[in-house]
């Protein structure tokens, strides 16, 4: 038990903290999920349906990749979306971290279908040069998964869900959670822009292909 112990208080925590902010969407609701890599091929991540306020670390599930339960309790059932969660993890070795979250700018442009272009060069650097949707499917279908699978070779760290909500990625759980925060200001300020009806400045394509460059080293030394 002891073994997984650091990295299910790491995944509460983290739940907590985004569900107290609101990233989950609503503060009575149970929307979202949180995932730690707890080895080569296991991942520790919050179980399906509770809710955040009445989550304990002995509640978070230790699952195999290939969907075996390694660890949790009997009357808990790992979240929905641990397939995509795991599936992240297998094409992402830089990945140890995976937030999920209804959030709100977040899910404008998931119900907008529309991704997020370069904005902030600092934003590109810790995310990637564009927020791309990833194509809608039934949440916690295998084909949400594919989708999301589908996608990932563009070494991103964050993604909009169509119709659904956000993924952020990160080398650790802080990444991820400061993922998720610094996907919310830009799509809160790409948002209010995009309101004023003028023309949106975006990053200049040489800075663009110097990010590219950065980040695609970053990923593959990891
Ligand atoms: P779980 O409660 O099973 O994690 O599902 C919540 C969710 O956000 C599904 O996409
Ligand atoms: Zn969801």
């Amino acid at each position: 038990m002891a073994k997984y112990e650091k990295f299910k208080k790491n995944v509460l925590e983290a739940s907590l903290w985004l569900s107290e902010k609101g990233y989950f969407g609503s503060h009575r609701g149970t929307g979202g999920n949180v995932s730690v890599r707890v080895t080569e091929s296991a991942m520790a991540i919050t179980p399906s349906s509770v809710k955040y306020q009445d989550l304990k670390a002995s509640d978070i599930c230790v699952v195999g990749f290939d969907h075996e339960v390694i660890e949790g309790k009997m009357s808990l059932k790992p979240s929905v979306e641990s397939g995509l969660h795991a599936i992240i993890y297998q094409k992402r070795p830089d990945t140890n971290a995976v937030v999920h979250t209804h959030q709100l700018y977040g899910s404008v442009f998931a119900v907008m279908n529309m991704s997020i272009p370069p904005l902030f060069d600092d934003v590109a650097f810790s995310l990637g040069t564009s927020i791309d949707v990833i194509p809608y499917a039934l949440s916690g279908s295998s084909e949400l998964a594919h989708n999301v699978a589908g996608k990932l070779s563009n070494n991103a760290n964050a993604y909009i869900l169509q119709n659904h909500g956000i993924l952020a990625l990160g080398k650790t759980i802080e990444k991820a959670i400061l993922h998720a925060e610094l996907l919310e200001k830009v799509a809160h300020i790409y948002y209010l822009a995009l309101s004023t009806g003028k023309p949106v400045s975006t990053l200049p394509e040489s800075i663009v292909e110097l990010v590219k460059v950065v980040r695609n080293h970053e990923v593959k030394e990891s």
